[in-house]
């Protein structure tokens, strides 16, 4: 069985698209969307229609969703990220605003040994990314993988039972081969394939991810799309530069 996991779609449908080229939907058993389909970009209603129409067997809500569909005030986003989720919530369809609005929150259960979240397992809106924070998440977990986003960076954090042994895996950058983490039997792992619609490690290239549980190992993949169409879309409908600018350069 193959599984594809996407994660901070944020309404990139050019990075989308350019994912689900690379690795199209029907070549997976499953998919697992880690939440943030919404806010920063400017195709809020395709990413939705797309993503329901990949019929994902997770799907779950991440900051932005609550924010961009009214289900949360933007208590703790920054100017930008607040004004993008004003925008979104008015250029959202009826139909969108309530699929948004009714997402579930994480984390879920995938299997025996795999569950997703989209901060933490104990916290959605927690971030990962120090080693202090992938210990107090490894602990909160209740399976073997737990697979994250929110961080919009792609990395493997796992241990043994032993203190001590945690181990940090970061993709090399611009790497142009996809990254294999072999899963160990005796680790824990959390991982995060990194964000499909706004890169934050440098590269501006979409990220995802594909686990594969039969082979025990999880690969993390970055695939190239028009950036300058997604630019252009920002710029267009009035967001704040910022948005723009920063995914010609992944932060
Ligand atoms: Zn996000």
């Amino acid at each position: 069985m193959r599984v594809l996991i996407l994660s901070d779609v944020h309404a990139n449908i050019e990075a989308l698209d350019a994912v689900l080229e690379d690795a199209p939907r029907e070549e997976f058993e499953r998919l697992l969307v880690l939440g943030d389909l919404v806010g920063y970009g400017a195709s809020p209603n395709e990413a939705v229609d797309r993503v329901y129409t990949l019929k994902p067997d997770i799907l779950i809500r991440g900051n932005h969703d609550k924010v961009a569909s009214g289900v949360e005030e933007p208590l703790h986003f920054n100017e930008v990220a607040a004004a993008a989720a004003r925008w979104t919530l008015e250029t959202l369809t009826d139909v969108n605003r309530t699929r948004v609005a009714e997402l579930p929150m994480g984390p879920a259960s995938f299997s025996d040994e795999v569950e997703v979240c989209h901060g933490t397992p104990y916290d959605e809106d927690v971030y990962v990314f120090n080693q202090d924070d992938a210990l107090r998440a490894l602990a909160a977990a209740s399976s073997r993988i737990c697979f994250f986003g929110h961080t919009h960076l792609p990395v493997s954090f796992s241990q043994t039972a032993d203190p001590g042994s945690l181990r940090v895996v970061v993709p090399e950058l611009g790497a142009a081969d996809p990254t294999v983490i072999k899963l160990d039997p005796d680790r824990q792992y959390l991982i995060n394939p990194g964000s499909v619609g706004q890169p934050r490690d440098g590269d501006p290239r979409a990220a995802y991810g594909i686990y594969d549980p039969s082979e025990e190992l999880v690969e993390l993949h970055r695939v190239p799309y028009r950036v300058d169409l997604a630019q252009d879309k920002i710029e267009a409908a009035g967001l704040p530069n910022s948005l723009s600018r920063r995914l010609g350069i992944g932060r």
